[in-house]
Parts: structure tokens; C-alpha cells; sequence
């Protein structure tokens, strides 16, 4: 049997970057450096449903996490992640061994360590001026994006404890050394 029974759950623009907000993708199709990194060290890849694409749609504009702190949204990020949690007891209890998640920091969905935030970041956006005043007000914290907050707790609720990873999309996909260095480190474990 060849198979490794390693696998790591990936953010969905990971290897697929039409899913993201127009504009601010920094790669062609999918982030080929990671995903030959992971097939190099024998782990499988699933990836996770893209939040925004599901409920906003592609053409939406680039949001902010406070925006999506309403009970709607929050709801649609559970019912896309049970299945997903389902999936990861499975492998789990079938003696798979569960790498680890890799999200987006920066993103208001899927950072892990990182995402934006923007208290007036809504309303009428005709004023140039006072668009570019909030924009202006957008801050990076040091806290993960709704989608995989839920994530977490669904994973906590379930028992299952898995290490969380990301790529950095605040300071590029040059930046993936970083990410490599400790997935080596937790791959070795
Ligand atoms: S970061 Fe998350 S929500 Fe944003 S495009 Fe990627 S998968 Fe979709």
C-alpha cells in the first residue's frame, strides 16, 4: 500500500486563485510552490469550501471582518464547515493523520493569525473622499477570519485538535519560506 495517510486541509484559493476578490490575486492558477512542497513530503491535499465565493459571489468587493460578524453569515461558515469536520473525524478515527489547516492571513474569512478590520467600513461609497477616508481606517489584528474561527470551534467541539497554519497574503507569496519552516517542523512530529 503506497499511500501515506497524511492529509492537510487547504484554504480554497490556495489552489484556486479565481475564487479570490478581483484584483488582488498574486499568482495564475494555484500556489505551485506549496502544493509541490506537500506532495514532496507525501501529504494529500483536501480543499475547503471559499466562503465569500459561496454566499457573496465572485463579483463581490473586498470586505472587512466586521461585516461579517452577523448571525447569517456566521450560520452559512458552519453548514459549509460540518461536512468538513465530518471528514476530518473520519480520517481521524480511520487512523489518518490530520496535518493541519492552511488559511489566508489577511483575509476577513480564512486568516489564521491575521485578518482587517474596519469599523465604518460600509455604506454609500459615491463620496470618493470619505470611501478613501475609510479604506484609510482598514487595520491589520491579530486575530483569525470568521470562517476559521467557526472552524475552530467546530474542530474544538468535536474534540479534534489540529495545528493551524497560513499563507501570508499581506506580505506575499515570497514570504512562503516561513510557512515551510514550520511545516517541516510539524511534519517531523
Ligand atoms: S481567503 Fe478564503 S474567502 Fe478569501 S478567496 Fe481564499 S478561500 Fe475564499
Amino acid at each position: 500500500m503506497k499511500r501515506s495517510k497524511r492529509l492537510i486541509f487547504l484554504a480554497h484559493c490556495i489552489l484556486n486563485v479565481n475564487s479570490k476578490v478581483q484584483g488582488i490575486a498574486e499568482y495564475k492558477s494555484a500556489i505551485k510552490e506549496l502544493i509541490c512542497f506537500l506532495i514532496d513530503h507525501d501529504v494529500a491535499m483536501i480543499q475547503l469550501p471559499c466562503p465569500e465565493t459561496e454566499i457573496l459571489g465572485l463579483n463581490r468587493w473586498g470586505h472587512v471582518k466586521d461585516q461579517f460578524e452577523y448571525p447569517f453569515f456566521q450560520t452559512q461558515c458552519r453548514s459549509l464547515l460540518e461536512p468538513i469536520v465530518g471528514q476530518v473525524r473520519m480520517y481521524h478515527e480511520c487512523g489518518y493523520r490530520i496535518e493541519g489547516v492552511i488559511g489566508i492571513d489577511g483575509s476577513p474569512s480564512c486568516g489564521v493569525h491575521k485578518t482587517c478590520r474596519c469599523p465604518s467600513w460600509h455604506g454609500d461609497f459615491s463620496n470618493t473622499k470619505k470611501t478613501w477616508t475609510k479604506i484609510k481606517q482598514m487595520e491589520w489584528e491579530n486575530e483569525p477570519g470568521i470562517f476559521i474561527e467557526n472552524f475552530r470551534s467546530l474542530l474544538d467541539d468535536a474534540g479534534i485538535h489540529i495545528p493551524f497554519f497560513a499563507v501570508d497574503e499581506i506580505n506575499g507569496v515570497e514570504t512562503l519560506d516561513s510557512l515551510f519552516d514550520q511545516l517541516s517542523l510539524s511534519l517531523k512530529k
